[in-house]
């Protein structure tokens, strides 16, 4: 069966793996923090299947796919009568993370990455998820965080450049919906970044169209998407609760503040509803529904404004009102935000959930180059010396934590940041 909406009515997957990560961090910071972080492993949160031996089994990984969905089940036979929805994060792309270091992959368009990627990747998840004895689980899964965004910002970088010339990211995509889609029990969520990156109209009409026309190019065509994803592993918050976008101040639109450079969509509630408006208006069906990746979102702490800025100054007012703490949107890296809302279904019309896909406590990448069999580099936007590009960040410090492991790798000081600053709080 496919029910509309697979997180509704039912209990989130937990990963015992980053439970245990958790746990054996808040053992060690202990005291009042310790107790509010072992609380945080009562979470679900999804699965990267960052690499092929994420599903298959080989060095470093703990845990397969099979292994994830066999304690899936488990977890559902402890508590009867309620089905359990995993999430998967389908992640593997030839030329993955064109536009940064930090998360590129094993797979390369040149290295004949496309036909590897199908055979290698998609089709043993799709033999795996297939299996009778996995029918009674709702699979969520998020389809190539990054990927089609990248080909409408980023053609400028040679490898994303190539990914758009060969068509090896769309015809990439659309062999996963293909594949996917056929699993009555499967279901699948594209990815639109988030409002700092493809908010201005000049990136969301074109996002709108190429994902639209990848989906349409599908088998199933528009029915092969249950719906999309904002803020995968990004900070926006959902809402920025004392502004909104086109509101004057001393007479001007606060989209026009430095910080969100004219910027349709200053939080990610508001970006996704036009987000979903837009699809359905292409021909999408009104049952798609909308997800937001609330695992650091929600920048809670001691420097969260209690209100909105009295100031009539635009940039005084944005900067003493907002949320968002960050110097700059393009600021991705490992940054100090706090954990967001908790995990849960229909939290607002036409949004299925609020989910945890980044897991917090996982890193976004490294600081400094750290050799590794995982295919991934050093990203300057990683390196809390280092001012970007006009392009990335404005030409501001990066405010990246220091000394981060390697991306997806256990980073505890960050993890104490995140539930420091964690809004719910613990
Ligand atoms: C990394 C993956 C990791 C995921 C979740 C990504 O940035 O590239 O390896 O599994 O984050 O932490």
């Amino acid at each position: 069966t496919h029910v509309d909406n697979p997180y509704a009515g039912a209990n989130g997957y937990i990963n015992p793996d980053w439970a245990a990560s958790v746990k054996a961090g808040a053992a060690q910071t202990g005291g009042t923090l310790g107790q509010q972080e072992a609380s945080v492993a009562n979470n679900s949160t999804a699965v990267w299947l960052d690499r092929i031996a994420a599903v298959t089994g080989g060095n470093g990984v703990t845990r397969t796919l099979s292994g994830h969905l066999d304690a899936a089940v488990d977890q559902a036979n402890a508590n009867p009568g309620k089905p359990v929805v995993i999430t998967l994060v389908i992640y593997d792309l030839p030329n993955r993370d064109c536009a940064a270091l930090a998360s590129n992959g094993e797979l390369s368009i040149a290295n004949n990455g496309l036909a590897n990627y199908k055979s290698q990747y998609i089709d043993p998840i799709a033999n795996i998820l297939s299996l009778s004895k996995y029918s009674n689980l709702r699979i969520a899964t998020i389809v190539e965080p990054d990927s089609l965004p990248n080909l409408i910002t980023n053609l400028s970088f040679a490898k994303c450049s190539e990914a758009n010339s060969s068509g090896a990211y769309v015809q990439g995509v659309q062999y996963a919906l293909n594949k996917l889609h056929a699993i009555s029990n499967v279901y699948t969520y594209i990815d639109i970044a988030h409002s700092g990156w493809l908010g201005w109209s000049s990136n969301f009409d074109p996002g709108v169209n190429l994902i639209t026309n990848t989906v349409k190019g599908t088998t199933a065509g528009v029915n092969s998407v249950d719906g999309f994803i904002s803020d995968t592993a990004n900070y926006v918050p959902t809402t920025e609760p004392y502004m909104t976008a086109n509101q004057q101040v001393g007479g001007n639109p606060v989209r026009s503040a430095n910080f969100y450079q004219w910027n349709q969509y200053i939080d990610e509630a508001s970006y996704d509803t036009a987000m979903r408006n837009a699809f359905i208006s292409a021909g999408f069906p009104s049952s798609i529904g909308m997800l937001i990746d609330t695992s650091r979102n929600g920048w809670g702490g001691p420097n969260r404004p209690g209100g909105a800025s009295s100031s009539t100054d635009l940039n005084t007012f944005v900067n003493g009102s907002k949320i968002d703490l960050r110097v700059h949107r393009g600021n991705w890296c490992n940054q100090k935000g706090g954990i967001g809302a908790r995990p849960v279904a229909n939290p607002a019309p036409g949004f299925d959930a609020y989910v945890w896909i980044k897991p917090p406590g996982e890193s976004d990448g490294a600081s400094q180059a750290i050799s590794n069999d995982e295919g991934k580099g050093a990203d300057p936007m990683c390196d809390p010396t280092f001012h970007g590009s006009n392009q990335a960040n404005g030409g501001n410090l990066t405010e990246a934590l220091p000394n981060a492991p390697l991306a997806g790798h256990w980073f505890q000081a960050e993890f104490d940041l995140l539930v420091k600053n964690a809004s719910p709080s613990f």
